[in-house]
């Protein structure tokens, strides 16, 4: 009964916020594949360079579901998980917050491209919402500046052509080569180097369990392949990691 408890790691990609009416990016339907023009509004150089692509980019935020998206059954179930008193870490591709809003505490979550939730000044690196930001282009702005110093605003997440967060990918590293169980959710685990994790965390010793509509490309590495909806499949199979570790 005094076992260690099992430290369980969940990469989440796209696929865990379909169901909450996030769209998918670069699935078969994603807004990226079917407007491959859209992908320019979030690359760093073009954002940087011409203020016709912020205005469009800002017109998008304004229309993008984030702010008004709920955390659905899959969100729930995880952290239902951390609640058993387990050690959980999630990792997640996504920038919707769900996570944080479905009830897990900020410092468990890592988010690896940042969040769309706020908006950063890439001068003086100042902070703020993102429904501020909103608020100011609802009010005639279509570029709003950094109201500290002028500078370019932009959404705290990490746009093509922008580093990921040293620290946030070093932690995640840590987690993937420590866990016992890691779980990868809704990633094609195609985009590196965050489907790396995977990877670390199997040659680590960690069992590894994927919950993707699609194949993907460390499905021969793993476990279990679960292809069932994620809404649905997510907390069984969570609901079996309680039962396994005895917390129930
Ligand atoms: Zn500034």
């Amino acid at each position: 009964m005094n076992a260690k408890r099992p430290l369980v790691a969940i990469l989440t990609g796209a696929g865990i916020s379909t169901d909450s009416g996030i769209p998918d990016y670069r699935g078969p339907n994603g807004v990226w594949t079917r407007d491959p023009d859209a992908e320019k509004l979030v690359t760093y150089e073009f954002y940087m360079s011409d203020p016709e692509i912020r205005r469009r980019s800002w017109r998008m935020r304004m229309d993008a579901p984030t702010l008004q998206a709920r955390p659905n059954e899959a969100h729930a179930a995880i952290v239902r998980l951390e609640r058993s008193g387990l050690p959980v870490r999630v990792i997640t591709q996504n920038v919707d917050g769900l996570h944080q809003m479905a009830g897990l505490p900020e410092r468990k979550v890592l988010e690896l491209h940042g969040t769309a939730r706020s908006v950063v000044c890439t001068r003086c690196h100042d902070r703020t919402p993102l429904a501020e930001a909103l608020e100011r282009i609802r009010a005639g702005e279509d570029d709003p500046a950094c109201g500290k110093c002028g500078g370019i605003l932009k959404t705290a997440t990490v746009m093509f052509g922008q580093r990921l967060d040293p620290v946030v990918l070093g932690n995640a590293m840590a987690i993937a080569k420590g866990c016992d169980l890691f779980i990868a959710v809704g990633t094609s685990l195609q985009v590196q180097p965050a489907a790396a994790l995977a990877g670390i965390a199997a040659e680590h010793g960690a069992r590894l369990v994927i919950v993707n509509a699609e194949p993907t490309p460390y499905d021969a590495l793993a476990d279990e392949v679960v292809r069932e909806p994620i809404g649905t499949a997510l907390p069984a199979l969570l609901e079996g990691v309680l039962q396994e570790a005895g917390t129930n």
